[in-house]
């Protein structure tokens, strides 16, 4: 009985790892497109001069509160139409809430449904007391040391005068796109979008406009993140996480510290806090994630491959390994982060009131609701509130077996041959999310190719572009003019 036992337990291990095996040596990479095209030669530098005198137009956005840079926008638009004068004489403009500008390209074909080509125009303020630390002034646009400098050279000023560049290129030639193409050139992504991308969309949703896919900001090429692959890695996010920010309030009886209650404001809030931390939000694998796991596993060292091959089977593990580290986290779940705890005013007085702020970045799939029903089971306790700060939902998950998302790939492919492109999730937040309700597939991505060091640059000290990723970016969107559509 024993034996037949062992028999069978011995029987079923090698067929799993028969199975986990055969799952993992068939899981190759495809073969490499066959690429047959160059791109355009351009001028780089009469370029990078363009985008460096918009770089020193300072277009910033401060706060929903603070006035807009009126000036500024208006200066932005006259160099816009004096320095790409076939956009602007070709093309119609529209001026959303004043400031946003929304180019309509007619295509060959205007019956199929539109791409909308994103980028906005604001940038954020340098943060007071780090000038000095930029080599060069972070509104001189500087020509220095093969690259541009300067606030917006790498968010997003480079989307917007690339796509720019690459219409003036079309349009000299006489080129008409298949499909009509918008440009939708945001003043207020870095304070929401409220005015901007969101009256854009709603502009174009009662204009009757049928859109296929919008192109924004969002993923990069970069290389050396992922482990055992050595090619830089296009990611196109399909999708971007919610926003939502928590209040949580306790309160209790006030009075004189020598005769405090069992509990004070300040006790029931720090174990709220506690246990919202100690309850995170469970970790799981979903879309797009998976998209970019099942892409890049063919490329993967065997290890991982063997893990990734036979999700059905080894999820629970690739999940609590993901679950480690910082960004892999962000991935898989729900991130929480407690970012500020008020309360109290003198060491002897016993406060009525206690506050903290949670942070809460949505994987998509949870939603605010389901946020705040975890949470609320975590503190247990009816003593603390929960109110709603800010949030928005984390946006839908674009397709990537569609001919929308062929094209970019496609394009990709062309105009950078060493690298992979693959799905991905952004962690951070975009103008798109607008654009959720009019556009069939919203993809975020743009062509800068990112060091490690280069991420603190964005919103950071050093903001700069290398003129040879310029060039590039304007060649990946003359590309996508051409493929867009087809
Ligand atoms: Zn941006």
């Amino acid at each position: 009985m024993i034996k037949k036992l062992f028999l069978l337990i011995l029987f079923l291990l090698v067929g799993l790892v028969g199975i986990i095996g055969y799952n993992t040596v068939t899981n190759t990479p495809a073969d490499p497109p066959n690429i047959a095209y160059s791109p355009p030669e351009i001028d780089k530098m009469a370029a990078a001069e363009r985008l460096s005198g918009a770089v020193q137009i300072k277009t910033i956005s401060i706060s929903r509160e603070a006035p807009v840079a009126a000036q500024e926008f208006e200066d932005l638009h006259e160099y816009i139409e004096a320095h790409y004068p076939n956009v602007a004489s070709q093309l119609t403009k529209t001026r959303i809430s004043n400031y946003s500008i929304l180019y309509k390209w007619e295509g060959r074909d205007p019956t199929l449904p539109a791409a909308i080509f994103m980028g906005h125009m604001d940038v954020v303020p340098v943060e007071p007391g780090t000038e000095s630390k930029w080599e060069y002034p972070p509104f001189s646009g500087k020509l220095a040391d093969g690259a541009i400098w300067g606030r917006g050279t790498l968010d997003d000023k480079v989307s917007v005068f690339a796509i720019l560049e690459a219409a003036e290129h079309h349009l000299k030639s006489g080129l008409k796109p298949k499909h009509t193409i918008y440009f939708a050139f945001g003043h207020d992504e870095e304070i929401g979008g409220e005015n901007g991308a969101a009256k854009i969309a709603s502009h174009l949703k009662e204009q009757g406009v049928k859109v296929a896919y919008t192109l924004d900001e969002g993923m990069v090429v970069v290389q050396g993140i992922m482990p055992g692959i050595e090619d830089p890695i296009a990611f196109i996010a399909l999708a971007e996480k919610g926003y939502l920010t928590l209040e949580l309030v306790a309160t209790a009886d006030g009075g004189h510290s020598s005769m405090p209650p069992r509990k004070t404001a300040v006790g029931k809030l720090a174990r709220a806090v506690s246990r919202i931390e100690q309850h995170r939000l469970p970790a799981s694998m979903r879309r797009p994630v998976t998209d970019m796991f099942d892409t890049l596993s063919p490329h993967m060292p065997l290890s991982l491959k063997a893990v990734i091959s036979n999700r059905w089977l080894l999820d629970p593990i690739l999940i609590s390994q993901l679950g480690k580290g910082g960004a892999t986290n962000a991935m898989v779940r729900t991130t929480t982060a407690a970012t500020i705890f008020n309360s109290g005013t003198k060491d002897n007085v016993l406060p009525t009131k206690a506050t903290a702020i949670v942070n809460f970045r949505l994987l998509p799939g949870d939603s605010i609701q389901s946020v705040i029903d975890h949470v609320t089971n975590a503190v247990d306790d009816p003593e603390v509130e929960i109110r709603i700060k800010q949030g928005n939902e984390p946006s839908k998950v674009s397709e990537h077996n569609n001919s929308s998302y062929g094209q970019i790939k496609k394009t990709i492919h062309e105009v950078f041959p060493d690298v992979l492109v693959s799905p991905g999730l952004m962690l951070a937040g975009s103008d798109s999310k607008h654009y959720e309700e009019l556009a069939e597939n919203s993809y975020r991505f743009l062509p800068l190719r990112f060091g490690k060091e280069d991420l603190g640059r964005v919103h950071g000290t050093n903001e700069r572009i290398l003129i040879d990723n310029y060039a590039e970016i304007i060649q990946f969107y003359i590309r996508l003019m051409e493929n867009s559509g087809n």
